[in-house]
Parts: structure tokens; sequence; C-alpha cells
């Protein structure tokens, strides 16, 4: 099934990329729970391994399960093909070392989940490619770090705690105009933003998150645009348009072109995934196209919920700070109202005046929201990153990460909002008492 024939997306979310199984005919996608395929003679064998005919060989390269995710998702984000991996992490390792050699850099926002920083500022370093963290708020910082070794741009559309949507097009933009190629995670913003269509060259999603919807299972998902000419700027992306020795010589640039723009997620897939075997199991992949199905459904229940819960929230004493897009003004606004359609994600960040201790009580307080480190689940879920997920980091770190002592980070779900209100409000009420408590 073509992925160009559907452009809506709650269309292309219950159709692109699979219709019935070629065999049996059934509408659900099977799970194709093999580690093998069975090749027609040799000479099938041989063409697959060398590329002149596409095929499935070993479930650590390809699963006809995990294609239909990837096709999927592709067809969302509006790329020409995807590659499922084993976790939201291995999507982005693998989609910056498709690019780099020791020597190399990479730009990286400076907004970025956790994970990824120490990825990027510790793991990448170890490999011998250096990240320079660039703060997204002017966009020329991207320009200013690079440099002849860099070969690629990093950032998320709906970064939290910030929750500052990138400016996508205005740093695609440098970078086309200097051969470099911006990758973006949208994990926090599927269906509400195409990075692509703004000029981003690859997306990834933790399908973790609100692709699952589920909490049951994690991966990624890496999408290739196929819309940068990395042939354009052969000296700065060698991988791509010099001989691999791992391919008897084959220049990717030049071996796929009858099979379409597809270089970059090809050599991705029968080198870093077929080396390294960061694959996501079959099962894993029928459970991200599940989500998938109503994954657009999902979007606007969080995003209605989430946008009562920040205007509730800005109403209540006891705090100082409320971070949703729907409350921002200038130029976060502006960017926020250019790149999000249909909503304003459903991450709300907001500052309790009794700090660390009002914190705690908050999250001790709620009944029904689960205390998680996750995010994008179909239930609410809330973290105190300060005793938590940044508790190892210093004051003045916490700070710089956008963490302070009374920060609660909020995942809305798609419970009833009258319910969401009231765990919320009885929390509330738990964490200023303490603090009046603390006060007498
Ligand atoms: N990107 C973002 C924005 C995330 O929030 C996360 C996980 O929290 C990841 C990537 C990593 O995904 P995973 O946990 O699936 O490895």
């Amino acid at each position: 099934m073509s992925n160009a024939k559907y452009t809506n997306p709650e269309t292309i979310l219950l159709h692109a990329g699979y219709r019935r199984d070629p065999t049996t005919k059934a509408v659900a996608l099977p799970i194709y729970q093999t580690t093998s395929f069975q090749f027609d003679s040799t000479e099938h064998a041989a063409n697959l391994f060398a590329l002149k005919e596409l095929g499935n060989i070993y479930t650590r390269i390809m699963n006809p399960t995990a294609d239909a995710l990837e096709q999927r998702v592709a067809a969302l984000e509006g790329g020409v093909a995807g590659l499922a991996v084993a976790s939201g992490q291995a999507a982005t390792m693998f989609s910056v070392m498709n690019l780099c050699q020791a020597g190399d850099n990479i730009v990286s926002s400076t907004d970025l989940y956790g994970g990824t920083w120490n990825l990027f500022a510790n793991t990448l370093k170890q490999f011998g490619v250096e990240c320079r963290f660039v703060d997204p708020a002017d966009p020329e910082n991207f320009r200013r770090a690079t440099d002849a070794k860099t070969r690629c741009y990093y950032a998320e559309t709906l970064p939290n705690p910030k929750l500052n949507v990138f400016p996508i097009k205005e740093v695609a933009d440098i970078g086309r105009s200097l051969g470099v190629p911006l990758i973006m995670d949208n994990t926090a913003a599927p269906v509400l933003c195409q990075p692509i269509k703004h000029g981003a060259a690859v997306v990834m999603h933790s399908t973790t998150k609100w692709i699952g919807g589920h909490g049951t299972s994690i991966g990624g998902v890496v999408v290739d645009g196929g819309n940068f000419d990395w042939e354009a700027h052969a000296e700065r992306f060698p991988l791509l348009n010099t001989p691999d020795p791992s391919y008897h010589g084959a220049v990717w640039t030049q071996a796929v072109k009858p099979l379409g723009p597809i270089a970059y997620i090809i050599r991705m897939r029968v080198t870093l995934l077929r080396d390294v075997g960061a694959a996501m199991s079959p099962f894993n992949a029928f459970m991200f196209v599940q989500g998938l199905e109503t994954l657009a459904l999902r979007m606007r229940a969080h995003n209605e919920n989430a946008l009562r819960v920040a205007a509730w929230l800005a109403r209540q004493p006891g705090i100082t700070k409320v971070i949703h897009p729907s409350l921002q003004t200038g130029e976060m606004k502006r960017r926020a109202d250019a790149y999000l359609k249909g909503g304003y994600g459903s991450l709300i960040g907001f500052e309790l005046e009794g700090g660390v201790e009002a914190g705690k009580r908050f999250i001790d307080a709620l009944n029904m929201v689960y205390h998680v480190a996750n995010i994008g689940d179909a239930r609410s879920l809330a973290i105190h990153p300060a005793s938590t997920t940044h508790s190892q980091l210093s004051a003045e770190e916490q700070a710089a990460s956008g963490v302070t002592p009374g920060y609660v980070r909020l995942s809305i779900g798609i419970e009833h909002i009258d319910d969401i209100l009231a765990d919320l409000d009885q929390a509330l009420a738990a964490a200023r008492g303490g603090a009046r408590k603390a006060a007498e």
C-alpha cells in the first residue's frame, strides 16, 4: 500500500503500510514472531543479501510486523521510509552515528531529554564524537557552532521541562545553507507537528510514549525525510558517499538510487542495525501499530485535557508558575502556534511555592495520577524531578536544566477531566497544608 495515498493523519494511522496479510487475508496485523525467513532458492538468497531484491532475511534486520510500523510512522511524518529499533535511545544513537565517525561533531539543542543529554555528552565522546550544545532561543547559535566536521543538528520539537517549541524551519534552513541535516526528536508531538514538512531531514520517535500510548512497550523509530541531498555535500558525509568496506564497497547514495532517496535509512538498517543489533521485537511492533490506530483520537483528548489543566493550575494559590505552550507569550508562543497544530501537547510543568517538601507532599498525596518516570501514557502521570530524575544534579545543574526545587511535571492522560482536576486539587491541598504547618 502506497504511503502517498492518504494525507489525513486519522486515515494514515489506520491504513498506511498494511492492508491485509497476503497469505491468510487477516485484517489485523499478524505478529510475525520468527527469527528467519526461508529463501526460495540460492539465487533468491544471493539477491536479497546483495540488495538486488528487497525481502525478509532475518528479524534482527527486518520483519514484516516491524515493516508495517515503519511504513505507518513514515507516512504520518511525511517521510519516505522508516526503521524500527529497540528503544528511543537506540533511535537517537543510530540517527546520529549513521553520519558520524571519530573526529566528527554534532550540534544539539540544550533543551533535551536527560537520557539524550547523557548519550551526547558522555557516550558519543567515548566514540570520539563531540557534541556542541547550543541554546535554541537564537537559531543562529547553530550556524556559529558549525564547522567542516559537523555532521548534523539535533533537537526536540517539544522539549520538557521548558516546553519551548524548537524553531524547526529556522534551524533547518541554516543547516541546508551549510549542508547540515536537522534531526528532530518528535516524541512529544506526534500528529501535532510534522518536522519534515518544515525542512527537517530526519525524524525520530521514542514510540514508548504517545505512539504506544498504553505504557506497555519500549521502542523507537527513525524516519528518513528523503529530502536531503547527501551527494551534493559528499565531503561532509563520507559514510554515505564513499565505498563501504562492510558491504563489498557499496557507495550508499549510488547503490540505492533505483529504490528512491533512501540512502540514509538503508545504510542504518544494513550496517548499524545489522552490527549493533538493537532490533525491535515483532510483538512490540504490533503493540505500537495498535497504538498508532487510535493515536489521533488520543492526542485530541490529551490536548483538550491538558489545556483545561494548565488554565486551572494557573488559577490555583500556592503555584508560582505554570509551564505549557498555551500560556506562553512572545516568540515562544509564536513558535508554538507555528509548529503545533490541533493542540499544545499534554506535558505541563508547574512550580510549587513550598519547594522540595511541597513537591514531595504533592506527589505522595496523588491517588489516581501515577507517580512514574514516563510520559505519553493514556493515564495521567506525574513526577517531582528534584527528588527523583534530577536528584543527582547540584542545585545549579538542576536550575540550568529548568528544574527548580518545587517543579512538578505532569503528563496529562485521557481520563475524564473532572477526575484529573479532582485528584490534582486534593494533592495541591496536601502540598499547601504542609506548607502552613511548617510555617506555624
Ligand atoms: N526522547 C524523549 C523526548 C524522551 O522523553 C525519551 C524517554 O523518556 C526518549 C527519547 C528515550 O526513549 P526510550 O525510553 O524509548 O529509550
